[in-house]
């Protein structure tokens, strides 16, 4: 591990002001971080430790939203009455993401930023154009089992891995950030960037953007909501396939919908497809496939991951059909 100074912060300006030094990064539960600077992948210069930044873990909840703090616990944020109840999509994602000593550690800001799984950009030896812009890609040229069938690129195909992400640009959540400039409101579907010939460049954030907080609108659709992860084993993995939808009903029929998908795609990925395959139309078992076949028509498989383009759409048509009865409750 390259050496690094480490500075523990006690106030958002001292946070902001330190995190925007040349080579800094931000730790918080230190779950991916640590992982990945042990194996000289992420090489900071300055570790700006803001777990101890005051007002950065609780949960609020009014009528219009649900407020979870940067530095709010995975397992607590999972635990918390108010999103099991009436958020249960959000609680599902964190329930089914990891294991609960990770989940104990792991913060809700570090989640969302996780860097991707794929085994070549994390064994730091193999050409990576994530990793070493320009060195190729070992994914493309290679076995391919855990690529991305949505959203490559020709540098690029690994997967966004994490579970929360994807209930999050579902229910289109906002990020409040704090920035050298103040603070600032970004729209979560904005958060990630499309991975085109910068796959280096992860997120719209600017270097010292400290993310502060997740808000997850209210609404009918996210209290009739669902996810459903497919995974290698039922705990401790990484989603195959997932997805987070939401549904409204009225009079026998969908009058709205959202579908995010997971472990399939770049970024977190937001079916607009899917989406429109249901709205309009009562919600049977030919909808929901409908539905589930709709958000992968335009994917496209590697060598190794069709498994995806044959799972996904059932992960789909699952979670249709569970937030259509009112979400299975975490
Ligand atoms: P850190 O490791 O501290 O940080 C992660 C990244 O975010 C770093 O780049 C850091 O600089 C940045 N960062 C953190 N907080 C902020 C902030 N407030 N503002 C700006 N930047 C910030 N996740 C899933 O979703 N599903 C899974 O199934 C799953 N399985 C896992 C299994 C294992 C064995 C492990 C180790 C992890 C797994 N994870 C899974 C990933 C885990 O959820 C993440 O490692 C964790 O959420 C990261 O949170 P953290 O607080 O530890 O972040
Ligand atoms: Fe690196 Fe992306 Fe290729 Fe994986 S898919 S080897 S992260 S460039």
């Amino acid at each position: 591990m390259r050496p690094f100074t480490y500075a523990r912060v006690s106030s958002l300006n001292e946070a902001a002001r330190e995190s925007s030094r040349p080579g800094a990064m931000v730790l918080a539960g230190g779950t991916t971080l640590v992982d990945l600077m042990r194996g000289n992948v992420l090489a900071p210069d300055h570790l700006i430790d803001i777990r101890r930044l005051p007002g950065m873990d609780h949960v609020e909840e009014t009528d219009a939203s649900l407020r979870i703090g940067a530095l709010s616990r995975m397992a607590d944020v999972a635990a918390d009455e108010r999103v099991r109840t009436r958020y249960p999509a959000i609680a599902e994602s964190l329930r089914l993401a990891a294991s609960q000593q990770v989940r104990n550690m792991a913060t809700i800001g570090g989640n969302i930023l996780q860097r991707t799984r794929c085994p070549y950009y994390r064994d730091g030896e193999s050409p990576c154009n994530k990793r070493e812009p320009g060195s190729g890609c070992s994914a493309l040229a290679g076995p391919d089992r855990d690529s991305a069938v949505l959203g490559g690129s020709e540098s690029c195909v690994a997967v966004y891995p994490g579970d929360l992400g994807v209930a999050l640009v579902a229910f289109e959540a906002s990020v409040e950030l704090l920035s050298a400039d103040g603070p600032n409101i970004l729209p979560f579907a904005e958060l990630h960037r499309d991975i085109g010939d910068e796959p280096e460049r992860e997120t719209t954030l600017s270097p010292g953007d400290i993310v502060t907080a997740v808000t997850i609108p209210n609404s009918a659709l996210v209290r009739d909501s669902a996810y459903v992860k497919v995974a290698d084993r039922a705990r401790y993995a990484f989603a195959i396939a997932s997805a987070a939808v939401g549904i409204t009903i009225e009079d026998g029929v969908v009058t709205a919908a959202r579908v995010g998908l997971g472990g399939v795609a770049t970024r977190p990925w937001r079916s607009h497809e899917a989406e429109a395959e249901l709205v309009g139309r009562p919600l049977t078992a030919d909808t929901a496939k409908a539905a589930g076949q709709a958000a992968f028509v335009s994917a496209r498989a590697g060598r190794d991951n069709a498994v995806k383009i044959a799972l996904g759409p059932r992960v789909v048509e699952r979670a249709c059909l569970r937030a259509g009865q009112g979400g299975e409750r975490a």
